[in-house]
């Protein structure tokens, strides 16, 4: 069997869902990663993460690489032990956190040589170290070494960087040495050009990877940009591999990157506006610090299974936040991260359901995105 097998069980339009099935496990698709930056869910246990539903989480070789290191990561018996986390994990390739550090860097064709900023040590990133590295972290998936580029970008440049992007992939793949336990992802680029996106896609499939996933997007372009190329790039790429698009997104974007044709999600969206106080909900955002919280004992959302909103009111999480107690940004993320779970869920069903179903889910993300809580003008409320 394929260290990545997707199976596809059911479509609706573009939308998949499917299985699949990696060396720590089986992810029912379309699925959502939350990130693991330093080897955790900032605020989560695993089994918080187990209760949650999560399937599968992302982790980054960046910072783990330089501390604690990928050789003390794998003489403490890999990454999954460490964290005590035994569902499936992807990495991505480093390169995204090396490529923003724009003053302490210099881009090769090697690699990328950079000044971390834990330890100022200089060190050098290139495809064959990515694929080290990540391997040494035991991961079920490790992403390939791609270049980075901003928007917007020339077309002459983004031609040249896709095309060493493709000649850095080939070096990952003749640097794997675990091809039976991790599992490699190429990274289609091309900019906002769809016609180097669709070639770049079609190469990357001619190559026959374990799974690919649509890069360089959500950097700043406008919004049905990002999801014309994700849609473009997935209709280039096999259908029987998996399809994950980085970065992204919102509970809006997920649903419409799922009609793209994306089968896998990660972002820090969840847990990073946890910790700013904001939740997402059956009802729309609500920041937990608005005063109309104050004497509100109802739950946060009532339509949650999470423990936070099972046993605490908006009053309570509202006053452990103002006082910058620790266990707001821990509640708030336990039920961010399942909401996030629960809307996969409800997405996989919808797929089963058909178009229309879709289409209804969508509608009601769409009212998510613009209502703050039930209101439908976030702005007045405070
Ligand atoms: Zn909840």
């Amino acid at each position: 069997m394929a260290v990545a097998d997707y199976t596809l069980l059911a479509q609706a339009g573009r939308a998949r869902r499917g299985r699949l099935v990696l060396p720590h496990g089986e992810v029912q698709t379309p699925a959502f990663m939350p990130v693991g930056t330093q080897g955790t869910v900032k605020a989560l246990t695993p089994v918080d993460l187990q209760t949650a539903n999560v399937q599968m989480v992302l982790a980054n070789t960046y910072h783990l690489w330089v501390r604690p290191g990928h050789e003390r990561i794998r003489a403490l018996g890999g990454l999954h032990r460490m964290m005590d986390w035994h569902g499936p994990i992807l990495t991505d390739s480093g390169g995204f956190q090396v490529f923003s550090l724009k003053e302490f860097r210099k881009i090769t064709e090697e690699g990328v040589r950079f000044r971390s900023t834990i330890d100022g040590q200089w060190r050098h990133l290139t495809p064959e170290v990515a694929v080290e590295v990540q391997e040494a972290f035991g991961v079920d998936v490790a992403m390939a070494f791609d270049e980075c580029i901003e928007w917007p970008a020339e077309r002459d440049h983004v031609a040249r960087s896709t095309e060493r992007t493709t000649r850095w992939l080939k070096r990952c793949m003749a640097a794997r040495r675990a091809p039976e336990s991790t599992a490699l992802f190429g990274i289609v680029q091309g900019g906002m050009h769809p016609d180097l996106r669709a070639a770049h896609a079609a190469e990357l499939a001619a190559l026959d990877l374990d799974g690919y996933a649509v890069g360089g997007l959500s950097v700043g372009e406008p919004r049905e940009d990002l999801f014309a190329m994700a849609e473009l790039g997935a209709s280039h790429l096999p259908a029987n591999k998996i399809r994950y698009l980085m970065g992204v997104g919102y509970p809006l974007d997920l649903v419409d990157g799922v009609l793209a044709g994306i089968d896998l999600f990660d972002c820090v969206i969840p847990t990073r506006s946890a910790r700013f106080g904001v939740a997402f909900t059956s009802r729309g955002r609500v920041t937990i610090k608005h005063a109309r919280h104050r004497d509100d004992p109802g739950p946060l959302d009532p339509d949650c299974p999470c423990y936070a909103c099972a046993r605490f009111g908006r009053a309570y999480l509202r006053h452990l936040y103002t006082a910058n107690e620790i266990l707001a940004p821990r509640l708030l993320t336990l039920h961010n991260v399942t909401f996030y779970q629960s809307l996969m869920a409800r997405i996989r069903a919808a797929i089963d359901e058909g178009p229309e179903a879709l289409a209804r889910l969508r509608t009601v993300a769409t009212m998510w995105m613009k209502a703050e809580d039930g209101v439908a003008d976030p702005e007045s409320t405070e």
